[in-house]
């Protein structure tokens, strides 16, 4: 029972280390990855509280060494994925009914154990298991969970004061109640962060949880879980089902429970996993609440009067950012005839700079895509562009699996605007460049809106304001996330709330109240205080 309004602490976003030489937070990292790295562990599936083994095991490695094995997975199938929906809607109505400040408390106190003595294994794992470099996990595994945890905090208690009006003698309320059934939460590899939110933003609201992570990406995901549980969250609210997506996603799918999904990962699986939804939906007991957040083809569109150095850096660091693996990662970039000499000078210089290697090596820029199948597929694309007389690589082009997945930044200058690495989304190091007349500003942005499906984020460097004006307008439903003279990476909660349109998701907002509001149902309750005693309306009354 509460008897306060409470207020929950205003949250302010958590503050990114620098890991500079001679600061503690390094010394403490670099204690923890040599840990990590020497021993292997054995991660389980979690379901109710107990932690299960089902013997079906996958290895984990690390991307940028072969020889790094961190350990093994459990995977599950059709029967733990069974367990673990019973075990959910067991635990259901005591977290529904779980005070609100008490729920929160729990994600608050996850936050707190992350910005202090848990970060370093957080960003550890994420390093080594997703070959990301130190700053790059910083901001993902360790600040932006902490900044989902507590803002979500916040927005579901601004969502709750939300009231309607009440007439004289009535009292109206509405009440947020989590959604009947259960939510499935499905991971992509490349944030440790999305792995943090997608199942909790639906628990926090007071729903019960399935949660799949990305099969490359269990070794961080499963140090989320222990965080989780040492902030007390109670057995059977998130349940931790690794294993391949369809042997999960598929008796998932068929349950009548299921209430909603909460994805983020490629276009193609939430299509299928949208279809088999509406394939089933006579046999459900509830209209599943699907959110996703998936691919992109993201832009950056430069105007005449660009500064060409910050084009060149955002250019640069948009793409290359953790190997370019960010769905928010510049692939494609437009620029035109006029500043594009000037401009290749200088990014090309920039990217020659480029280190790639060990995370563990903090020296490095960027280390090894993240699979096998990544690793071809990028190289595939890499390779039509050589094989294409339409296209020139200006930097990289080089794929390395010798030791780990490296791929060296490539930046292919296309002649055709629809050439096959202009349009689809490569995931990878590799940005295509089209060079546009200047006179054709207005055709080049209509180009830019139409080449691909996806509408996710997208940037426009000018210094003129009339351009900008023009280039916003143009670019309107292109994007989720905009960006003006900035790169079209690294949004962060509470400041640039993330989605987009189109085939790039639902754009139901990653930490923002709009993505909280869809794991709640409204009830209305109307309280007449002097109810009418006679069924007679003075209208029938005759004078
Ligand atoms: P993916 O689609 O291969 O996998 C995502 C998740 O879906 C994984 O957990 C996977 O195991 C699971 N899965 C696959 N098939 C399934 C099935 N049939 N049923 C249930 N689950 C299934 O994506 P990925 O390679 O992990 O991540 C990269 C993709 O994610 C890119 O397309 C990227 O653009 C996208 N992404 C989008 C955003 C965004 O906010 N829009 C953020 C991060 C990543």
């Amino acid at each position: 029972m509460s008897n306060a309004f409470f207020k929950v602490p205003t949250p302010v976003n958590e503050p990114v280390l620098s890991y500079a030489p001679g600061t503690p937070e390094k010394a403490t990292l670099k204690n923890w990855l040599a840990r990590m790295q020497a021993e292997e562990i054995e991660v389980p599936l979690f379901i109710g509280g107990e932690e299960i083994k089902t013997g079906n095991v996958a290895e984990m490695r690390a991307p940028h060494d072969h020889s790094v094995k961190l350990g093994v997975y459990h995977k599950a199938g059709e029967k733990e994925v069974k367990l673990a929906i019973e075990a959910a809607l067991d635990a259901r109505s005591d977290w529904a009914a779980m005070p609100w400040e008490h729920r929160v408390s729990i994600f608050l106190k996850a936050a707190d154990l992350l910005s202090g003595s848990w970060r370093p294994i957080i960003n550890a794992s994420t390093m080594l298991g997703q070959s990301k470099t130190v700053y790059q996990a910083e901001i993902d595994a360790a600040c932006e969970i902490c900044d989902f945890y507590r803002f979500n905090s916040h927005y579901m208690a601004d969502i709750m004061a939300d009231q309607p009006i009440s007439s004289p003698g009535v009292w109206n309320r509405v009440e947020y109640r989590p959604l009947e059934g259960f939510i499935f939460a499905v991971s992509p590899f490349n944030f440790t962060s999305i792995g943090g939110n997608l199942p909790t933003a639906p628990a926090m609201v007071g729903n019960v949880v399935l949660w799949k992570p990305a099969s490359s990406s269990v070794y961080s995901n499963w140090y989320v879980m222990q965080l989780l549980r040492a902030a007390g969250l109670p057995d059977g609210v998130i349940n931790f089902v690794p294993g391949s997506g369809r042997q999960v996603g598929d008796p998932v799918m068929a349950s009548p429970d299921l209430a909603g999904i909460h994805f983020t990962g490629s276009t193609a699986v939430f299509q299928s996993m949208w279809r088999s939804v509406g394939e089933t939906i006579h046999e459900k007991k509830y209209y599943p609440r699907i959110v996703g957040e998936t691919g992109g083809k993201d832009f950056i569109f430069a105007h005449p009067s660009a500064d060409v150095d910050a084009l060149a850096v955002a250019a640069m660091r948009g793409a290359f950012e953790y190997q370019g693996q960010k769905c928010s990662a510049a692939s494609r970039l437009y620029v035109p005839r006029s500043i594009w000499p000037e401009f290749k000078e200088k990014y090309v210089a920039m990217v020659n700079e480029i280190k790639m290697g060990s995370p563990t090596d903090f020296t490095n820029f960027m280390t090894a895509v993240i699979d096998r199948g990544a690793y071809e597929d990028i190289k595939a694309y890499i390779e039509k562009a050589k094989a294409d007389p339409g296209c020139e690589i200006i930097t990289g082009g080089g794929c390395d699996d010798s030791v780990g997945f490296f791929i060296e930044p490539t930046t292919i200058v296309a002649s055709d605007p629809k050439f096959v690495t202009m349009c689809e989304e490569i995931f990878g190091p590799v940005l295509s460049v089209y060079v546009y007349e200047d006179e054709d500003l207005a055709a080049a942005t209509s180009l830019c809106d139409s080449t691909s499906p996806y509408a996710l984020t997208g940037a426009i460097f000018a210094q003129d304001r009339y351009a900008i004006v023009e280039m916003a307008e143009a670019l309107r439903d292109a994007a989720g996330n905009f960006y003006i003279n900035d790169k079209p990476t690294g949004a962060v909660v509470g400041q640039q709330p993330f989605g987009g349109g189109r085939a790039s998701g639902t754009n139901d907002k990653a930490g923002s109240a709009t993505n909280l509001l869809r794991w709640m149902t409204v009830r209305t309750i109307k309280e007449n205080m002097v109810p009418p005693t006679d069924w007679r309306y003075p209208f029938m009354g005759e004078a």
